[in-house]
């Protein structure tokens, strides 16, 4: 635990302080913003990035053709895309997201370099790019300001927002977010320098180039599966927790929002599925109250600290989660 109390009162408190001495990680904007309103009016209009678009279906249809090809690819193969699938989806659950984003706890150098290069994997922007987007979706969640509102329906909180130019909203709150942690950052901001090239190796040559070289896997199979596969396999279970964890399953901890405890979105987002209790709570490092359980993420944060690579884990206490069911939940919590 850290000096800064997990304590969801405490934690309010902080983010409306001034005063300079809350604790760095307090300052993370990443709780529900009420006094936001839409603007009145026709919205804008909707303008198409054709770039994206040809560039997700290309790489949809290269995903599809990769599936064809599993038969002829090598067992090794497919346990090494198995592994590039949980480092890149770490690369986002541990990094980008509960590290980068929430700073639910503390990494070490070495681990914040393994976390950046996994991140690198994953290709869904670079960390610093992520995390901004991330907060304001956590601070504008389901309004014009949240970069994939799921009021927008299933397609654009998917993939669809990817594929239209931002809402002026999203980059005007962008804009005026609280980031300096991450300029801080210096494996943040080498990752943005260079994030291109780190793509090109850690998202297609290393996944293409180890089953080539080490058991003579045909390029053209490390290409489709490890490579193309699994990244969109990586893209499409990161997007499922803004699209299907906003929409359906059950909302223990708050019925007044739209995240959702979804638990096919838990399995395929390494733990990330306890979307109303990470929206309560975003501060808390295991996304849920039942800590490691189906919650790879977690154990691995967890592993991380018990290697002395991570600390000062934020949790929330017993006494927090439970007042909050019994205020704002929808009567559907079990125990356990
Ligand atoms: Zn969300
Ligand atoms: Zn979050």
């Amino acid at each position: 635990m850290t000096g800064c109390e997990p304590l969801e009162k405490k934690k309010q408190q902080q983010h409306t302080s001034v005063n300079g001495d809350v604790c760095s990680e307090a300052a993370v904007e990443d709780a529900f913003d009420h006094t936001y309103k839409e603007k009145e009016g026709p919205k804008p209009p909707r303008v198409m990035v054709w770039r994206n678009v040809i560039l997700m279906t290309l790489l949809h249809i290269g995903a599809a053709y990769g599936l064809f090809l599993i038969p002829t690819a090598s067992p090794s193969t497919l346990l090494w895309s198995l592994v590039c699938f949980l480092l890149s989806a770490l690369g986002v659950t541990a990094g980008a997201h509960r590290l980068w984003s929430h700073r639910a706890y503390k990494a070490s150098l070495p681990l914040r370099i393994f976390l950046a290069l996994s991140n690198s994997m994953a290709f869904q922007n670079d960390i610093f790019e992520w995390a901004r987007d991330h907060r304001v979706h956590h601070k504008y969640s389901e309004t014009d300001a949240d970069p994939h509102n799921a009021g927008r329906g299933f397609f654009f909180s998917h993939i669809g927002w990817l594929l239209v130019r931002k809402h002026p909203d999203v980059i005007e709150k962008g804009r005026k977010l609280e980031l300096s942690d991450l300029l801080a950052d210096k494996v943040v901001m080498f990752q943005r320098r260079h994030y291109k090239l780190s793509v090109l190796l850690m998202c297609f040559f290393i996944p293409m180039f180890v089953p080539w070289y080490f058991w003579g896997e045909s390029l053209w199979v490390a290409y489709f599966i490890p490579a193309l596969l699994r990244y969109t396999l990586v893209l499409n279970a990161t997007w499922l927790v803004n699209s299907a964890a906003h929409m359906w399953g059950n909302r223990p901890y708050d019925r007044n929002i739209n995240p959702r405890e979804n638990r096919f979105v838990t399995f395929s987002a390494i733990g990330e599925g306890f979307h109303n209790y990470h929206h309560t709570f975003p501060y808390d490092y295991a996304t849920s109250e039942y800590g490691c359980k189906l919650n790879l993420t977690t154990c691995f944060i967890d592993f991380m600290c018990f290697l002395g690579l991570a600390k000062d884990r934020k949790r929330v206490s017993r006494e927090v989660v439970q007042s909050r069911i019994q205020r704002t939940g929808d009567g559907s919590h079990r125990s356990g």
